[in-house]
């Protein structure tokens, strides 16, 4: 008996790296005058961040959290632009930021002081963020217009950008986009900023026509679609994460037959049961209720009974299906969008919560 398999679970993620160079072109067909700084933290959503940086070479910059990630990205030889979203640092590392092509996003006023500890010559650019509505990192706008004017002073400072984030472009007739997108407009009217950034993917889909010099989009260049009421097939984006595995039992069971922890479910009628070898231990969310669809041999199944740490049983009724058949568990014919929707959460929090276990194959 050979062990030599890497891993003999069939549960794996398969990433298609042709469908991030098609988002990246619908991204490019939406603001073909912006540049498009793709958004690769969080492991890139937990798609890999260095797949994901590789697949995405025609972006213009990458955005990232933290120095951990330009560390990685660094060493796998990424050498564009790097924009660091929510990062803390020393002045030390501040120093070292233009010669590493690392342009910083300030968005505290702790973050001021360490400008005075720069040499003149550390040529360093920087974004100033301020907070148009969103109420978490920025300054406030009146802060933001005295700050600016000390920067543009500093002689270590070559260069200020600003940005600023939406908190309701998923939902774009919510009135607090427009309040967020005027107060910015006026913000940045008066001053010689590098850059200006406002749009994520929701705003990038509901808002093109403010894209300024550079968008910032995450969700959409991994297939997903970042609107509430639109699908990602509506906005011909193509998903890049399938999360697949097999069917390790399939069984006749009686009418009444309670299925799963707590017996939260019954068959109404004699069925066939179908048991997964996928469940919370891989990421597949643990409040997915019955119901939630799988998708076993191109036909989609509910979901029945709780989502255990290793397994989840589906309904299979009269479907023709047996041990080894391969389900998707969302992907291409299963969309994600649905799945997070049926367990009250969002797409970004299920491609983020993929456990190490899981493989995850490169197509
Ligand atoms: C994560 C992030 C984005 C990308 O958001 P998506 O909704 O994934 O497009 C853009 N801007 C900032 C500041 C972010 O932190």
């Amino acid at each position: 008996m050979s062990l030599t398999r890497s891993h003999h679970r069939a549960t794996r993620v398969v990433i298609d790296t042709s469908a991030y160079r098609h988002n990246l072109e619908r991204v490019r067909s939406l603001v073909p005058n912006a540049k498009v700084m793709a958004v690769i933290k969080a492991d890139g959503y937990g798609h890999g961040m260095e797949v994901t940086a590789d697949a995405l070479v025609s972006a213009d910059e990458f955005g990232v959290t933290d120095l951990d990630d330009v560390e990685r990205l660094r060493q796998h030889g990424v050498d564009k632009p790097l924009n660091l979203l929510s990062s803390r640092f020393s002045a030390q590392e501040l120093m070292t930021f233009s010669e590493r092509n690392l342009r910083p996003v300030f968005y505290d006023f702790s973050q001021f002081g360490l400008l005075k500890e720069l040499p003149s010559n550390a040529n360093l650019d920087l974004w100033l963020k301020v907070d148009t509505g969103m109420g978490r990192l920025g300054l406030s706008v009146e802060d933001a217009h005295v700050i600016f004017d000390s920067l543009v002073d500093n002689p270590a400072v070559r260069s200020v950008s600003a940005m600023t984030h939406l908190a309701n472009a998923d939902n774009p007739n919510h009135p607090g986009n427009r309040r967020q997108l005027a107060q910015f407009a006026e913000f940045i009217e008066g001053h010689a900023f590098q850059d200006i950034s406002l749009l994520n993917s929701a705003g990038t889909v509901a808002f093109s026509e403010h894209a300024y010099d550079f968008v910032r989009p995450g969700l959409m260049l991994y297939g997903i679609s970042p609107q509430q009421n639109s699908s990602a097939d509506q906005l011909a984006l193509k998903p890049v994460m399938t999360f697949k595995s097999e069917l390790i039992s399939v069984k006749h069971l009686p009418a009444g037959s309670p299925i799963g922890y707590g017996s939260t479910y019954t068959l109404d009628t004699d069925s066939r049961i179908g048991v997964i070898a996928a469940g919370y231990g891989d990421g597949y969310p643990r409040h997915a209720p019955s119901g939630t669809p799988v998708l076993v041999n191109d036909l989609l199944v509910p979901l029945i009974g709780r989502v255990s740490m290793d397994l989840i049983a589906v309904e299979l009724g009269e479907l023709p299906a047996e041990v080894g058949d391969e389900v998707v568990l969302w992907g291409a014919n299963n969309p994600i969008e649905n799945i997070a929707e049926m367990a009250d959460t969002i797409s970004y929090e299920l491609t983020c919560g993929i456990t190490q276990r899981v493989e995850r194959i490169i197509i």
